[in-house]
């Protein structure tokens, strides 16, 4: 599989980019957990990008990777950031459409 990593734009942490299963490239981080699948209170991504619910266990079945966004001290930042690429990105789009009519 291919590893992806990058940088938190927030917390300056680095990331593992997993591409799960409905196309979606998520951030994790990088260290490798075991856990109990089958519902619990955190979302895991295995290498092969499964999203499970579970439960962290030392002697768990399956390993897996923490979505970074659960753990991100600047998560606030980090979606307010977002938000406002988002707003560029149509912005810019704004701008092509007027300059092609
Ligand atoms: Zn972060």
């Amino acid at each position: 599989m291919d590893f992806n990593f990058g940088t938190c734009r927030a917390c300056g942490y680095r990331m593992l980019w997993i591409r799960t299963k409905n196309g979606k490239n998520m951030p994790c981080n990088p260290e490798a957990v075991r856990f109990t699948p089958g519902g619990g209170p955190e979302t895991f991504v295995t290498g092969d990008g499964k999203v499970e619910r579970g439960r962290r266990a030392k002697d768990g079945s399956t390993v897996g990777y923490i979505s970074h966004f659960a753990t991100c001290p600047q998560a606030d930042r980090f979606r307010k950031r977002d938000q406002e690429d988002d707003y560029d990105q149509k912005r810019h789009t704004g701008l092509l459409e007027e300059g092609e009519s």
